[in-house]
């Protein structure tokens, strides 16, 4: 079974402090300046783990597993007012390519919204890094074309339907499946393709992204088979299938991820949770660009 562990050198290294003052200086503890902070929080500071998942922003992350590097919609210029943006700094070190984002070898989009992808920096991604491998519905690859993609460049594109059997696609050493969900919003957003990849990362290892996965059951239901086909050790969810036991059918009946990642959270969670309850208390959320989890998988 999959464990995911938050890596938290602060609160150790705050937690060290605080015992070493009050040892110190008996009864009457004096705060720690920011150089003791940090000179503790560098000794505390765990190496990153070899398998982990990474935060950039909305529904974007990296999964790392060794060598093998993916992201998931990682590039978008839309936040919409409510959603994270990948900060500056990330999407620099992204687009430049420097550590941890240095060897990535397949991008996955989930569908074409702003919020998700743009076509403008994932062209620059791609012609920066021609190494990597682009998986996207059509509708995405097509805003790419018009911004000028090459024909050369690594693409794996697919044109999809919700109730369609899943595609297996080979994007070099990575198997991938991919179902398309309808978009939650009902017929608003019923012209998006909104795909779900299930990468097998490694024989241990299948981690699965919603994209904007509908809050209702029933189209999530009809691809029952597609759920079954493998144990699904880790899914990428929008919060939003958090809310109630109706939506959390689709996670605990269906998808029964072996663990879950609420991404897509609106930066605002204070108000997100005052509307939700108590629904998010238990629930691991990705909300600071940059925090890792770490994968150890144990079975
Ligand atoms: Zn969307």
């Amino acid at each position: 079974m999959l464990r995911c562990e938050r890596s938290e050198p602060r609160s150790i290294g705050l937690l060290l402090i605080v015992a070493f003052v009050l040892v110190a200086c008996g009864t009457a503890p004096t705060l720690p300046s920011q150089a003791e902070i940090e000179a503790v929080e560098q000794r505390a500071a765990v190496p990153t783990p070899t398998r982990n998942a990474r935060y950039l922003g909305n529904a974007g992350v990296m999964v790392t597993d060794g060598e093998t590097k993916l992201l998931f919609d990682p590039l978008f210029d839309e936040g919409y007012g409510q959603y994270q943006l990948v900060p500056d700094d990330i999407r620099a070190a992204l687009m430049a390519g420097t550590a941890p984002y240095d060897g990535v070898d397949v991008l996955f989009i989930s569908h074409a919204h702003g919020d998700h992808f743009s076509a403008e920096p994932v062209l620059a991604f791609l012609q920066a890094h021609p190494q990597v491998k682009l998986v996207a519905p059509v509708q995405a690859v097509e805003k790419l074309e018009a911004a000028g993609l090459s024909d050369n460049a690594d693409i794996i594109a697919f044109d999809q339907s919700p109730n369609d059997a899943s595609l297996t696609l080979q994007a070099g050493a990575i198997t991938v499946e991919a179902i398309t969900i309808p978009h939650s919003g009902g017929t608003r957003f019923a012209h998006i393709r909104n795909t779900v990849y299930r990468v097998h990362v490694a024989d241990d290892l299948r981690v699965l992204h919603l994209g904007d996965a509908t809050t209702e059951t029933a189209p999530i239901a009809r691809q029952q088979q597609f759920w079954d086909a493998a144990e699904n050790n880790l899914v990428f969810t929008p919060y939003w299938l958090f809310k109630n036991d109706q939506r959390r059918a689709a996670l605990d009946l269906h998808i029964k991820p072996r663990s879950a990642i609420g991404v897509h959270v609106p930066t605002d969670l204070a108000t997100l949770k005052q509307r939700y309850g108590t629904a998010l208390d238990e629930v691991d959320l990705f909300t600071k660009p940059g925090e890792v989890r770490d994968l150890a998988v144990v079975e």
